[in-house]
């Protein structure tokens, strides 16, 4: 799509999404979304406040019970149109996010497609919240097990994938018949505004989908986590957040799925297919620039195979075209702000001064916009601050083992527990390192786990519940128990 621009979308809402349609906010202010690939202001959105937010619980109040009456069928229906409408919309869509989030195009196509399939998936499992029924033990009378919508959800996301975490919510909220408020990251709110449109035009009523913008993210959240009409909040974003955010919805006992951060390690055995595991290290480092919570962070690689897998990664990361997101040739974007772009180049910076060795980058081009070169270090010691971060960029720490438990040890000595990543040729070896790993999905031999159709989540502080798979929808629904007689 030769020269895109946001006038090539003059349906993309720039205001809030209320109750169906875009209105400014109350107090009539805005911000500016940037082009990290120059800094340049792309648009100005409507910045919502507090009286917003409660606007948005109002009509989400307002649709929840027709919609939660809606037969699931035909909630399956306007998912499957979304679904639809956004794979027909899928270049448009990829260009906005490339625009925003400064991702490479062909990584804003995969997020696309995978967001997309979150839709098509939750159309399909929309129809299958099926509850239970058994006869008491005592025998004395029946257990009947309805399953039913949890109520007003309040969606939060994070920039880094600005249709995937909108739609990993959306979908199996609205197909378990749940109305709901997004609040989008504010460095990119356009895409969930798009999102918004393609619902509508799929057949979505009003109410059922709000989306608000907001610089004020802290106290419009806050205010609707204290309004008791709201019952679920699943949020996507950093730990940090996430642990204020758990402390928020304690006050009124909210219901919380939370997707955090990761710190995920890759280990390489002697034993692994080399190619296989270089594939699978700049997939998982480099899809997104290693803007992603899935991103590998620590590479723990056997001391034998260690300096051929260190300088074949150096050979490719070194070799990917650089420039911004929207240039067809661009393999490697910007990342998204100038705070990213410091912090990396800190890191960095950080674990050079503690003794680790530069093969490949290493610094900020001199360029205009925030870039980081992709980089390898080796000789990274433990303890250097890059290990115990998420690093959020194009940086991969190589540290070398020799033997499983020490690789174990190592790989589970964070207080993040999201993904990991195996290489073995050796399929025992494999299965009882992943048994022994501390994370909620592991990798083996692939550096990409995302499926919508698989449950993705985190243990210890990268989270709490899961999206996507059937466990996604299960997430939106409250067991009711009836106990009957016949
Ligand atoms: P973030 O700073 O935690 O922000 C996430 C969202 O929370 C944004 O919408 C943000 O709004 C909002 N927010 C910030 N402070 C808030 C507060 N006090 N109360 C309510 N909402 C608040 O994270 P990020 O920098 O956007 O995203 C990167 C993080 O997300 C990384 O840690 C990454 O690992 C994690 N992540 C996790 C997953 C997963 O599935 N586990 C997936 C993707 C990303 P503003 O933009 O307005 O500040």
């Amino acid at each position: 799509m030769a020269d895109f621009s946001l006038s090539s979308l003059p349906d993309l809402p720039l205001d809030l999404w209320v109750g169906g349609t875009a209105r400014p906010a109350a107090e009539g202010g805005r911000f500016d979304v940037l082009d990290p690939a120059t800094g340049d202001v792309i648009a100005s959105v409507a910045d919502g406040g507090v009286d917003d937010a409660m606007a948005c619980v109002d009509a989400a109040e307002a649709a929840a019970e027709s919609w939660a009456a809606t037969a699931p069928r035909e909630r399956a229906e306007i998912l499957r149109r979304a679904f639809e409408l956004m794979t027909a919309r899928s270049d448009e869509i990829a260009h906005l996010i490339s625009l925003e989030n400064g991702k490479a195009l062909p990584d804003a196509r995969g997020e696309t497609a995978y967001a997309a399939e979150f839709f098509r998936w939750y159309a399909e499992e929309a129809v299958r919240a099926s509850g239970s029924v058994m006869t008491a033990p005592s025998g004395a009378n029946r257990i009947v097990v309805l399953q039913q919508p949890v109520g007003i959800a309040v969606l939060v996301t994070p920039w880094n994938f600005p249709a995937a975490m909108a739609t990993r919510k959306i979908g199996p909220a609205l197909a378990a018949g749940c109305t709901v408020i997004l609040k989008p990251a504010s460095d990119t709110p356009l895409t969930a505004l798009l999102m918004a449109q393609i619902l509508a035009d799929a057949g979505v009523p009003e109410g059922v989908v709000s989306v608000l913008p907001s610089r004020s993210s802290g106290k419009v959240v806050s205010a609707m986590l204290h309004d008791p009409r709201v019952r679920k909040l699943s949020f996507t974003g950093s730990t940090e957040v996430g642990r204020v955010l758990l402390r928020e919805a304690a006050d009124q006992v909210v219901n919380c799925s939370m997707e955090l951060g990761g710190n995920a390690p890759f280990l390489v055995f002697d034993d692994a297919d080399l190619d296989a595991a270089i594939e699978g290290a700049m997939v998982a480092k480099m899809r997104n620039a290693g803007e992603a919570c899935t991103a590998a962070n620590r590479f723990y690689v056997h001391a034998d195979v260690a300096e051929q897998f260190s300088s074949r990664l150096a050979e490719r990361m070194s070799s990917m075209t650089v420039g911004p997101g929207t240039d067809d040739a661009t393999q490697v974007g910007p990342l998204v702000n100038e705070e990213s772009a410091a912090k990396v180049d800190e890191l960095v910076q950080g674990a050079v001064g503690a003794g680790a060795r530069v093969v490949t980058g290493g610094s900020r081009p001199d360029r205009q916009g925030f870039y980081f070169e992709p980089t390898v270090l080796v000789d990274v010691p433990l303890g250097a601050e890059i290990l115990g971060e998420e690093i959020f960029g194009p940086v991969a720490p190589v540290i070398t083992f020799t033997d499983e438990d020490e690789a174990i040890r190592m790989a589970n000595d964070t207080e993040y527990g999201l993904v990991s990543y195996v290489y073995t040729g050796d399929l025992a070896r494999g299965l009882r390192v992943s048994e022994r790993l501390d994370s909620g999905m592991v990798g083996l031999n692939r550096g990409l786990v995302s499926d919508p159709a698989a449950p993705f989540g985190g243990t210890k502080q990268s989270g709490i519940g899961r999206e996507g798979g059937h466990e996604g929808m299960l997430d939106y629904l409250e067991s009711k128990y009836v106990a009957v007689t016949w």
